[in-house]
This record gives C-alpha cells, structure tokens and sequence, in this order.
C-alpha cells in the first residue's frame, strides 16, 4: 500500500495526523500573510516563524523547510561524512521510512537499535558507539525520535535525552532529535519543548503533522548549524520564495493547535478503551499517551485488509501496516463523537470475526 486513490475522501481518517486540511482560521491568517524572497532573507513571516521556532526549543536559529524529511536529511548532511554511522532505533522513520536518505545522500549507515517502543536507554546508545578503528564506520551522530512513531507515540523522559545528548558529546558525537511529534511529546509531558531539546545539536518540529499545516517544518539547531544547513537546503531546492504563505500557517498553528493536541491524545486514549479486547484485537501500547496507536490483530479472526474495506463502507480509514497491524492517529480533524463511531465500528467488525470463526 503506497499511493490511495485521489478522489476517496474520508468521513473519519484515522490514517495519520498528516491528513489535516488548514482551517478557515488558518487560510485566512495564510491570506494575510507578509512575504518576500526567503532565499534572500526577505520574507519577514518565513522570518519570524524561525526565530519563534528557535526561542520555543532553546536554539540558536532555525531554518524553514518543505518536509521533516529534509529536515532529517539535512541534519545528517551537515554532521557526516561518508563512512560514518547514525544510531537510532531500528523503528524510527529515518530507518525505514525516508529512502535510505543517510546512505543515498549524507553516505552514512545506521546502527539500529532494537526497541519496540523506539525508546533506548544510555547505555545500549553507549554499546552501539564504536571503538575508533580504523576499519570501523565512524560513529558520528545518536538520533532520537521524540515521539516514536512507530513506537506507539511513545515519549521519551526528558532525563533521557539530556543523558543521550551528554553521552553523544563526550563521545565526540552529535546529538539530532527527529520532532516531528516533539509537540504531541511537549504537551503529553506538560515539559516545554525546550526541555527536551536542551543540549541537541539539531532538532525539528513537523508543521503538517497534529498542528494541522499544509506543508512544512522547521529545523532549529546552532548557529553553526544553521549555517550549514542553509548550504543543503539550497542544493537541494529546499530554499523557497515567498513561503510566507505558509509560514504563516506555522504560526497560527503555534498560537491556536499547540495547546489542543491534549484533545488528540484524550480521543486515542479513548479510542484504545473502546477497542482493547474486542474480537481478540490488543492495543499497543498498553498504556496511549499521545495521539499514535496500534491494533494487534493475530488473535482476531480477520485481516487487516478486510477491516480495512468494511470500515470503508461507513467513510472511516485507518492505517494498514501488516495483515496484523493496524495504525490509528487521531487529529484535529477529527473530533471525540467521530473517534467514538470509529471504535464502534471497528468493534462491531472484529466481534462479527470472532462470533464467525
Ligand atoms: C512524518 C514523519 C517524518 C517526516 O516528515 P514529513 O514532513 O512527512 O517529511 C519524520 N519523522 C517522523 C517520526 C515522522 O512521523
């Protein structure tokens, strides 16, 4: 499953955060907007959504991008050379969800970490940094995922990344935290966003993911970084012209969606409470605290695939992973009444399996 088809549209898409469209809010304050060349450090909003990025995670400056992949892979390119190694979870998105950009871009391997939920601890990061050999791969940067997607949006205790990010210095690595949901992670834990970013030499937030964007991310990091990210963000057509349409829709995301990601992690959680048990279906994790949830379905009497075209009968999609494993993500987009149908919907399917084994 890659590509859906264009004309479907979904009365409850469950499938990920990303499926939000901009709110009249939104594309009126986009309308609005003040802009200029950005490749010239003209667009006074692309401006002023950097510099509020970077004062919200504690960092020197930021830069405006189209993707939280860009963002990923131009970190990567600023901190490696070819031959050097990245250790990261082995369920993290820049694993398997980014076209082996590090290797195909930056030349750089991961050493992947095995956690199922894309969490390690301090001393497994310390056991995957190499001895300098000259044989070795160069370990080069620890990379974490805050939340962890594919982890169940599970979120990483600020402790943690302050110890990950002290054990990467004194190691001669650097540290670079994939945010794409550090938002979700920030409210979740009710610890700033700069909390968790404290002592990172890189990180970014996903503009398209629960603040409800169109397009767009932000990478924030040191000032030298910053610097050498600009070089890749040009290269690779990442410098735009007048984005600050868009950038405009960060920041009204920042001021009215930031706040209200709670709604999305009360609405998974609820879902989970709903589902859990029903037809043998298990929810992972045992204990929802963002917005990512997933349905185990090995000890149900139907596959993914067949849920999947019986929930599309009522207008409700969620993500298939595997005939096993279903993704759910709740969004603004779809309120607590719309999550409630969801479940019961997927109840009634699973109980009808299981009376029918
Ligand atoms: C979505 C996502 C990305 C990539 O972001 P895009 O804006 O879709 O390119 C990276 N990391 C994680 C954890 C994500 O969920």
């Amino acid at each position: 499953m890659t590509q859906g088809t264009a004309t479907k549209s979904w009365a409850i898409d469950l499938v990920s955060d990303t499926s939000t469209r901009p709110s009249a809010g939104m594309l009126a304050a986009m309308g609005a907007a003040e802009v200029g060349d950005e490749q010239r450090g003209e667009d006074p909003t692309t401006l002023a959504l950097c510099a509020r990025v970077a004062q919200m995670l504690g960092m020197d400056d930021a830069l405006f991008l189209p993707s939280g992949t860009m963002c990923n892979q131009i970190a990567y390119l600023v901190h490696c050379r070819p031959g050097d190694e990245i250790i990261v979870a082995a369920n993290a998105h820049v694993f398997g969800s980014e076209g082996a950009g590090a290797s195909a871009l930056a030349g750089a391997q991961f050493r992947p970490v095995a956690t199922p939920d894309g969490i390690f601890g301090v001393e497994e990061a310390r056991a995957a940094i190499r001895a300098p050999r000259h044989r070795s791969p160069r370990s080069r940067v620890i990379s974490v995922e805050q939340t962890a997607n594919r982890g169940g949006g599970s979120v990483w205790p600020t402790a943690t990344l302050a110890e990950m990010a002290r054990l990467a210095h004194a190691s001669g690595l650097a540290a670079h935290m994939d945010g794409a949901r550090l938002p979700n992670a920030a409210v979740a834990s009710g610890a700033p966003m700069a909390d968790h970013t404290r002592g990172y030499d890189s990180a970014w937030i996903d503009l398209s993911k629960g603040l409800g964007c169109p397009v767009g991310a932000v990478l924030a990091g040191t000032k030298e970084f910053i610097e050498e990210a600009w070089y890749w963000k040009h290269r690779l057509g990442g410098a735009m012209r007048q984005s600050g349409y868009l950038a405009a829709a960060g920041l009204y995301a920042l001021d009215h969606n930031l706040e209200r990601l709670a709604e999305d992690h009360a609405n998974a959680r609820l879902f989970a409470r709903k589902v859990d048990g029903a037809g043998g279906v298990k929810v992972f994790p045992a204990e929802v605290t963002t917005n990512i949830l997933f349905l185990d379905l090995s000890g149900c009497g139907i596959e993914a695939g067949g849920i999947a075209a019986a929930l599309a009968e009522q207008g409700i999609r969620l993500g298939v992973e595997s005939p096993t494993r279903m993704r759910v993500v709740t969004h603004l987009d779809v309120g607590t009444a719309q999550v409630e149908e969801a479940a019961a919907q997927l109840v009634r399917i699973l109980e009808q399996a299981a009376r029918a084994a």
